[in-house]
């Protein structure tokens, strides 16, 4: 399987932003050119306070747009409060959720081990989880980002089956591009993600060549395709300019193959 069997993919991280009025506007914009977005699946990631009512908006409009989650809790249910399990979100409509995001291991003290148990949570409540790995910009500067992303990438191993890859994806973000404006070149990006590859392929050839890879961190419509066009890059997950709807039409239509 190579590259061009993959089917591409962009997810929108919103953050902690969107009202009822921005969805309204966002959703219509994105409504509005979807067609022209064939043979790739988009994700869209709203807080959880909205995942409701995007999933009846995307049904209303009879969208192809999926739903993802920003997190998800590791315990399927009990006295964990403000949590959310993952059971949870498939029954408001989620499909996808997203796992690890930097901003939860740094602002919300997330370790590798409570990461790993909330990816096997979500894939046994049959959601996809997006596990998202990266190196900070201390660690890329010590020659450690290979060391990280291995550890990272090895502790939902610990916990969860290799077979988990097919159908979990995975997002390489380094942190020192999140929200930062500063992007990977294609070249970074792109060893990393074959890195990734080529340690999932030791153990499993077929998994490898099937596991999407998505790149995150700054990507924006003027730095999507060189990205995208790399061999191991799959898509991409997005923040800030998924919140613009025609720079995130843009971004994912740099992901089609017919760009
Ligand atoms: C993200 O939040 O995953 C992200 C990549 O953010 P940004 O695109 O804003 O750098």
């Amino acid at each position: 399987m190579n590259k061009l069997t993959r089917r591409p993919c962009v997810a929108g991280n919103w953050k902690m932003q969107g009202s009822y009025s921005m969805i309204e506007t966002l959703l219509g914009e994105l409504h509005q050119q979807e067609q022209y977005l064939q043979g790739i699946d988009v994700i869209l990631c709203p807080p959880f306070v909205y995942l409701e009512r995007v999933a009846k908006m995307l049904q209303r409009q009879e969208s192809t747009f999926l739903l993802g989650a920003q997190n998800t809790y590791c315990e399927e249910k009990g006295a964990y409060t403000g949590e959310v399990s993952a059971a949870m979100l498939k029954d408001v409509g989620c499909q996808y959720v997203i796992i690890g995001h930097s901003e939860r291991r740094q602002l919300f003290a997330e370790s590798d081990e409570l990461i790993a148990r909330k990816f096997r949570a979500a894939y046994h409540a049959g959601l996809t989880p997006i596990l998202c790995l990266g190196e900070t910009q201390a660690e890329r500067v010590s020659g450690q980002t290979f060391a990280v992303i291995r550890r990272q990438l090895d502790s939902v191993l610990e916990v969860a089956e290799l077979n988990c890859f097919n159908r979990a994806m995975i997002a390489y973000e380094p942190v020192w591009a999140i929200g930062t404006g500063l992007t990977a070149t294609p070249e970074q990006a792109n060893e990393v993600h074959t890195t990734l590859r080529g340690w999932i392929a030791e153990s499993d050839p077929k998994i490898a060549s099937g596991v999407r890879i998505l790149y995150g961190g700054s990507v924006k419509a003027s730095n999507a395709k060189e990205l995208f066009c790399e061999p191991n890059v799959d898509g991409g997950l997005i923040g800030g300019a998924s919140l613009e709807g025609q720079a995130f039409l843009s971004i994912c239509h740099s992901a089609t193959y017919d760009t």
